[in-house]
């Protein structure tokens, strides 16, 4: 597989038959090359897939609102998915799909070179971390992992989505995020 182009887009890739039928694009991800935080979703959902940019539904909604409670703008924060096309359904990614997309995120990890990445639900990090994470428990501890030999800081939060189904989350999701905030 080719690397990601020097823009950070991954142009055209046709890896996953069952996902390049069902999608409308590639959602690339937005931000600037240059960001010090790089928030790592699951995959695009319904409304990312017609807009073409990670989390601009219900979940960045909540996601924007953390930032900014944080001092960050969104337009400040690089923000990508383990897998960049949306499954049907809204179903997990499998895992042949989140192995396909790897060395996207490899390749992203290496050319925004982040001071923490952040990702977000279950299925993030257990793509950055290679190992089963309980994600409620883990909100807000940070391990390390090794991207193309470099060491990065990994905080470990919870998807915005579990806010929406159990409100009382909300606070510690607030909290990662302002973590993420001063790591970056
Ligand atoms: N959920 C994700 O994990 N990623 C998105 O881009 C949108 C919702």
């Amino acid at each position: 597989m080719r690397p990601l182009r020097a823009d950070g887009t991954v142009g055209s890739c046709e890896r996953c038959p069952r996902l390049v039928a069902s999608r409308s694009q590639i959602v690339e991800a937005s931000g600037p090359l240059s960001a010090s935080i790089l928030f790592v979703g699951e995959a695009p959902g319904a409304t990312e897939d017609t807009e073409g940019v990670p989390f601009c539904g219900r979940s960045g909604a909540i996601l924007d609102e953390a930032l900014a409670a944080a001092g960050l703008q969104r337009d400040a924060v690089r923000i990508t998915n383990c897998v960049r096309c949306r499954p049907p359904e809204n179903r997990d990614p499998h895992v042949a799909e989140r192995a396909n997309c790897a060395p996207y995120l490899s390749a992203e990890i290496a050319l925004v070179d982040p001071a923490v990445i952040v990702p977000l639900g279950r299925i993030a990090g257990e793509a950055l971390l290679g190992e089963p994470v309980r994600i409620t428990a883990a909100t807000g501890s940070t391990q390390r992992v090794q991207v193309a030999g470099q060491a990065y800081p990994v905080l470990i939060c919870m998807h915005p989505a579990a806010t929406l189904y159990d409100r009382s989350l909300r606070p510690r999701f607030d909290a990662a995020i302002a973590a993420a905030a001063r790591l970056g």
